[in-house]
């Protein structure tokens, strides 16, 4: 069954029963599946027949999450992955070629810049960095052999936003595929193949699980591309597993509600940080401050989890107010029911120079808050008292 309504498709649309009825979607946790005889297999192995042959290729866990997820972005196909990086890195060795080349924002998840900076060039595969606060100088980095262009938004973790349509008009007029990392956004308040992107992939492991608990990815889009994908990925091996499909096919039923109370608890705690003397500067999608603030409002349904300020006093003062944190967690995950702060530039980003750090819009100060599901007074009210520590 099909509705208009994001909430009710979320939870109505799941695996045909079985003969027990049960009534939530059982977990096939089995490596593979049995067949009549020898023409059964054959029809099977040739695609004649649409079913699951071994959970390395396909599951009706993993197909029931793929679905959905295809149908909240309004994509043709999918395919689901381990973890969000085995969805980044086989959607791209898929498609790529020895010698083609990439466009990038610069500003992308930490292991898809290592993956394109440190691992493609071994494959003579090249990447350019575009800054996503000059949207007009996207295509004087297009060369001959670009294939694709590729992007987050909102970015992680200076929370900027890319202006979507302007990349699908782009991608268009250049023929390049254009891949969005939908990630901080989730299909609930994002849709990228809405303004012309090809492909869309999520680390499932951050707003889609939700609570922290297993690892997962997905990449949805143009069934022709998703094919190409489907073919090298059912041969190397980066298979999301059943159970773990389970655990996210059911999370998206409630990911409606819970990216609603995210985004309300994440603009209380911006507009409270906006106000505060300890703080320099707040940037939130849907703070009117927050410079793409209309680019915002244009493509995304709400904020998002995520704010990023700066606070005063650089590196020792970040430092000072992780330390005087007590209700949030300080961890490396984003997107969970628990409020996380981390500060880039003392933790995950300590190891770049400064002029490294600011080309990805990291400065010193720079606290990035995943905004959880606790009460927003709590929230708050941590976050105030190690700020005044
Ligand atoms: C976490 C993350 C990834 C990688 O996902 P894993 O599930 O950790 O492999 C990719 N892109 C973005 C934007 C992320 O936040």
């Amino acid at each position: 069954m099909s509705t208009s309504h994001f909430e009710t498709d979320a939870i109505r649309n799941q695996l045909e029963r079985t003969n027990f009825m049960e009534h939530s979607a059982p977990l096939f946790l089995t490596s593979s599946f049995v067949f009549d005889d020898a023409e059964d297999m054959r029809a099977s192995f040739d695609e004649e027949k649409e079913r699951s042959i071994y959970s390395r290729f396909s599951n009706p866990n993993t197909s029931e999450f793929v679905q959905k997820v295809c149908r909240m972005e309004g994509a043709e196909a999918g395919f689901a992955y381990a973890t969000g990086m085995a969805a980044v890195y086989s959607t791209l060795a898929a498609l790529l070629n020895a010698g083609d080349h990439i466009v990038s924002a610069g500003s992308v998840f930490g292991s898809t810049h290592a993956l394109f900076t440190k691992f493609f060039p071994k494959w003579n595969i090249t990447t350019s960095y575009f800054d996503v606060n000059f949207p007009n100088e996207i295509e004087k980095h297009i060369k001959p052999n670009t294939k694709i262009l590729y992007a987050e938004s909102p970015t992680n973790p200076a929370v900027d936003i890319v202006d979507l349509e302007l990349l699908g008009k782009i991608a268009k007029k250049h023929k390049l595929i254009l891949i969005i990392d939908n990630c901080f956004a989730t299909p609930y308040l994002q849709q990228p193949i809405s303004f012309g992107a090809d492909l869309v992939i999520h680390s499932a492991t951050k707003l889609m699980d939700g609570q922290g608990r297993v690892l997962g990815g997905v990449t949805v889009g143009r069934a022709d591309l998703i094919r190409e994908i489907y073919l090298f990925s059912r041969n190397t091996g980066p298979a999301l597993s059943p159970f773990n499909a389970w655990i996210l096919s059911k999370s998206l039923e409630t990911l409606a509600v819970r990216v609603d109370r995210h985004c309300e608890n994440a603009l209380k705690v911006a507009s409270f940080l906006e106000q505060h003397p300890k703080v320099a500067t707040v940037k939130y999608p849907f703070l009117p401050s927050h410079p793409q603030y209309t680019i915002a409002k244009k493509q995304m349904k709400q904020g998002g989890n995520i704010v990023a300020f700066e606070i005063k006093g650089g590196i020792n003062a970040g430092r000072t107010f992780l330390n005087h944190i007590k209700l949030a967690s300080l961890s490396a995950n984003l997107g969970d029911t628990r409020t996380i702060v981390t500060h880039p530039a003392s933790t995950t980003h300590s190891k770049l120079s400064e002029d490294e750090r600011r080309a990805v819009s990291i400065t010193d100060g720079l606290v990035r808050v995943s905004v959880g599901l606790e009460h927003a007074d709590d929230i708050i009210n941590d976050l105030n008292q190690a700020l005044l520590s």
